[in-house]
């Protein structure tokens, strides 16, 4: 498998003799010259160097062309966003311990409230939602 990475690397730039009245002021008039440049990829007239800091990463994986599969990683690097895939199928059922989407577990709100009560136990978060295989309890 090959991936393309993204780094999102901390760059400091250095922009000396910036006329300003404030501190402010000086930081306004940096950015604004700064940052259009560095959208247009022009940073060679600049002085910088990396901080030392990677705030977070990307990545993708080769062939998936609609970037399912991408995801992006904190600066420690755990993972922000899950795949599409994993995101949706969030309800795992508490016997069979497979994955479901919301939409595919049965709902059970039509039983009354001491019914569902019975079947919980103490210190288990509440769902109203069944597996639609084993008909168990999705968390
Ligand atoms: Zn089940």
């Amino acid at each position: 498998m090959k991936y393309r990475v993204h780094l999102y690397v901390t760059i400091r730039f250095v922009l000396e003799g910036v006329q300003a009245s404030s501190q402010l002021e000086a930081i306004e008039k940096a950015e604004k010259d700064l940052l259009p440049d560095l959208n247009h990829g022009l940073m060679d007239s600049y002085e910088r160097e990396y901080a030392d800091e990677v705030t977070g990463y990307l990545v993708d994986e080769e062939g998936d062309e609609e970037f399912l599969k991408s995801r992006s990683y904190d600066q420690d690097k755990k993972p922000i966003t899950a795949p599409p895939s994993e995101e949706k199928a969030k309800f795992q059922c508490e016997n069979c311990e497979k994955l479901w989407t919301e939409e595919e577990c049965e709902w059970i709100g039509r039983l009354t409230a001491k019914h569902i009560l019975e079947r919980f136990q103490r210190g288990d978060s509440f769902t109203d939602l069944e597996c639609p295989e084993c008909g168990a309890l999705c968390h």
